[in-house]
């Protein structure tokens, strides 16, 4: 069996093809949907994120501030830079890029955006209204898996869907959408004993783990949906994802790939996120 691909490459711009029309319509009512992107430090992966992202917004004509910061600027220097971005009625989303230097706590930093600004969805607010089933703004990730999985027209309510990781960012706010979707959930993590007796129950398996083909084709049951959050580095210094794509995709109904899958989904759903938060904005005007 040859599994179905989920290309999240083609999906992504279908999306961000719908989106463009949708800023031309703001921008046309002078609502122009505004992002500021905020990037502490010289992280070389961190200031690549941060570039596709600003040419993403570029690309479907969403504004894009850059508010870049040296890495060791302080805690209240960085709050006050969010205060201001806060207080912008043009910017409809702020993001900032992570990981942050040490010194600085993340969790505060990201309190300190507005949750009607917080395209990321990691404020506790977003966090927990998406844990109660009426999500403002869903992390864009899971988010992103969310689109693959209803590209596949398969119906979620009553599957048994497997989440590997449980971080906030990831596995915990995914398990939450598949569950808001009625899928019977069961999240693992590194504590969980016999990963694969559970990865074989499952209808949707989602990999957020990061680490390099931790997924294997004895751990999958036939014809189950496989999206592989993961992104890890191979010796040769390729992309490569916690699927074993070559030998899932022989007994997977579905699968995503690593690169072309979740990544690009990740961008789309960001700028999902800004647009409709352009779009509430402009309707409560
Ligand atoms: P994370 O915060 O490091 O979380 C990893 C999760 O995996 C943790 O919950 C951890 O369990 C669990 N885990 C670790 N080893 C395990 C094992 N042997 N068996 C079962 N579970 C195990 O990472 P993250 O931010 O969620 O990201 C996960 C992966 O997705 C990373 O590779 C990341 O780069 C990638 N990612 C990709 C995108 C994209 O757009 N493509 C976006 C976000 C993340 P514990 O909680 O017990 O430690």
């Amino acid at each position: 069996m040859t599994a179905r691909l989920i290309d999240g490459k083609a999906l992504a711009a279908r999306l961000r093809n719908e989106l463009t029309s949708r800023v031309a319509q703001l921008t046309s009512q002078g609502r122009g949907p505004g992002l500021a992107v905020v990037l502490v430090g010289d992280d070389p992966a961190s200031a690549v994120y941060v570039r596709n992202k600003i040419k993403a917004c570029e690309d479907c004509g969403i504004r894009s501030v850059f508010e870049k910061l040296p890495a060791d600027v302080g805690e209240t220097q960085l709050l006050d830079v969010i205060d201001r971005l806060n207080a912008d009625p043009t910017l409809h989303g702020i993001l900032v890029q992570l990981p942050l230097p040490r010194h600085l706590n993340a969790q505060r930093v990201l309190e300190s955006i507005s949750f009607d600004k917080d395209v990321d969805g990691l404020h506790a607010t977003n966090a927990g209204l998406t844990l109660m089933g009426v999500p403002h703004f869903r992390s864009c990730t899971p988010y992103g898996v969310m689109k693959m999985l209803e590209s596949t027209g398969i119906e979620l309510a009553g599957k048994h869907a497997v989440v590997i990781g449980r971080s906030n960012m990831v596995g915990k706010p995914m398990a939450m959408l598949l569950l808001a979707a009625n899928a019977t959930v069961t999240i693992c993590h590194s504590a969980t004993r016999d990963l694969p007796s559970i990865t074989r129950q499952a209808d949707i398996l989602v990999a957020a783990v990061g680490r390099r083909a931790i997924v294997t084709a004895d751990m999958v049951k036939p014809g189950a949906v496989v999206i592989d959050v993961g992104t890890n580095k191979t010796p040769e210094g390729k992309l490569a994802g916690d699927v074993d794509f070559n030998a899932v995709k022989e007994v997977a109904g579905w699968i995503s790939p690593v690169p072309g899958g979740v990544g690009p989904m990740t961008i789309a759903m960001l700028l999902t996120n800004t647009v409709e938060s352009a779009e509430r904005a402009a309707a409560l005007a």
